[in-house]
């Protein structure tokens, strides 16, 4: 068994060497390509200056390149500390400078905006094997390197930095045994096996596209397509030509359910057995959408940055017919903090297990108001359980309004926008106001909409009480939203409330 993440492909390179194990639209790599390119990769680093123990900040999108990269660090037991490349020069420069990275890395062949930050920082062509050319940044003298933990279940595989919807992104050092274990569950819950085609397109910077896809398929033996942006086009040429599993964040099944609206209804997807949803809430006309379209369950998935990802995963073999997230994945345990005190029964949900993370790094104090003492996550989300064990998020206990001593989740607001058929996604923040809060509502017009706001208004008061009324919905022709699909939520508070000024 696998101890550290590289080690996910060893079995199938030695038993199913020809087998197809990632490609993007430049490369292609067999599992036995792919061991040889990650060992003369590692060799690489290490000739770089790079040792067991230094952070190696990788900044790129999907690629072969990346995906290399970061198995070839945990080969040489350094920290891959990935970021997305579509984030402003500003963050680029905070995580370079927060994870004390001994050598930075530009993915420029598949990514503009990579190759805009290397030349930026003066990183310098070369050539790896396998992989072709990346931007390699220059030395830090000054860097230190970690001490390297014999055990994988203490040694830090990933830096992986949270989305930032509720503030500044905090980096999460995860273990190979936190990854390897979410990817191993991942792994027997969809039955991968070589065959499956898996489209990769969540960022591997962000810890769903590393632990529940990259990892997890290199486990089962299947072969992962990385794309680097999210393009319907793409996704339903990608479906025809026989991908087998999909990942996706709701966003990304709102534009193609869209697009498939558009087409009669009809999307050629001969070989789709498994679809995934996480990352943020699923909206039941979504969920229908896609069945309708697909003919297979869209399944829910709920996790955070600090639990590797997965919490809680619904099943292939009961699929539902509610947006519930299904059951905690199988070895951990949860459970609700003061749901005896709430009418509801909803309570904070607690995580403890192999999925919950050794901490933030540098920074113990936030460390130990999200982890207790005796291992539980707080993981700052609201939630029920449901008699038969299946969990409901009804929201972020930070995103709670708090109306006139109402309680008003942004998620069901959102649920009934949704719903709305000139509606295609979108977000409720609270304002403060005077004391008090008030309700505000941002939404995205489906393709070729326009939306009349009175029509919305009188939809919304015959399907929500009058406490959850908007006080105000604002259009916007795109919800600002970060690669992984999710809503930046902290960029539409700041908006709300200038929009009252
Ligand atoms: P930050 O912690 O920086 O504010 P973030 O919490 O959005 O950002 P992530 O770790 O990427 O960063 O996201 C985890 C959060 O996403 C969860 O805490 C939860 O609020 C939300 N989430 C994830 N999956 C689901 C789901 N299936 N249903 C509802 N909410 C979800
Ligand atoms: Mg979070």
């Amino acid at each position: 068994t696998p101890r550290r993440i590289h080690e996910s492909l060893q079995r199938w390179a030695a038993s199913h060497p020809g087998a197809p194990a990632l490609a993007d639209a430049a490369i292609g790599l067999s599992y036995a390509e792919l061991a040889a390119a990650v060992e003369a990769v590692a060799g690489r680093f290490t000739e770089a200056g790079v040792r067991p123990g230094d952070r190696l900040l990788l900044v790129g999108e999907n690629s072969v390149a990346l995906a290399v990269c970061i198995l070839a660090a945990s080969r040489i037991d350094a920290w891959s500390a990935t970021v997305n490349a579509r984030l402003s020069a500003r963050e680029i420069d905070n995580f370079l400078q927060h994870s004390g990275a001994r050598r930075a890395l530009y993915f420029g062949a598949a990514s503009p905006a990579a190759q805009a930050h290397g030349e930026a920082r003066g990183a310098q062509p070369v050539a790896l094997p396998g992989i072709g050319e990346v931007l390699l940044g220059p030395l830090n003298e000054t860097a230190e390197p970690e001490p390297v933990q014999e055990d994988g279940a203490r040694q830090v595989a990933a830096l992986v930095y949270t989305s930032g919807t509720t503030g500044a992104p905090k980096a999460v050092m995860l273990t190979h045994a936190n990854i390897l274990f979410v990817a191993g569950n991942s792994a027997r819950l969809r039955k991968l096996a070589p065959g499956d085609k898996v489209y990769a397109v969540l960022p591997l910077s962000h810890v769903y596209g590393l632990s529940s896809v990259l990892v997890a398929s290199l486990l089962g033996g299947a072969a992962v397509q990385l794309a680097a942006r999210f393009q319907v086009p793409d996704l339903v040429r990608a479906l025809a030509e026989g991908v087998s599993i999909l990942h996706g964040a709701p966003a990304m099944y709102a534009k193609l359910i869209e697009y498939g609206e558009t087409q009669g209804n009809r999307i050629a997807a001969p070989r789709l057995r498994l679809a995934q949803s996480g990352g943020a809430p699923l909206t039941l006309p979504l969920k229908q959408g896609f069945e309708r379209l697909f003919g297979i369950p869209l399944q829910n998935g709920y996790g955070m940055t600090e639990a590797s990802p997965s919490i809680c995963q619904t099943r292939g073999d009961s699929p539902r017919s509610d947006c519930s997230v299904g059951l905690p994945v199988p070895g951990i345990e949860i459970r609700l903090h003061e749901a005896e005190k709430d009418p509801d029964g909803v309570g904070e949900l607690w995580v403890r297990g192999p999925n919950v993370m050794l901490g933030y790094y540098r920074d113990p104090v936030q460390t130990a108001q999200a982890v207790t003492e005796d291992g539980w996550l707080r993981t700052g989300d609201l939630a029920r359980i449901e008699a038969d064990g299946a969990v409901h998020i009804v929201g972020r206990s930070k995103e709670l309004i708090i109306r006139s001593g109402f309680n008003v989740y942004p998620v069901e607001v959102e649920q009934v926008l949704n719903a709305y058929p000139e509606v295609v996604q979108s977000a409720v923040v609270g304002r403060p106001v005077e004391g008090n809060e008030e309700v505000v509502a941002f939404v995205e017009p489906a393709q070729g909409a326009a939306i009349d706001l009175d029509a919305l208004r009188a939809y919304l008061r015959d399907n929500l009480s009058p406490y959850k009324q908007p006080s105000e919905i604002i259009i916007l022709d795109q919800l600002p939203a970060a690669a992984t699909g999710k809503v930046m939520k902290m960029e539409l508070r700041r908006r709300a409330a200038a929009a009252r000024q």
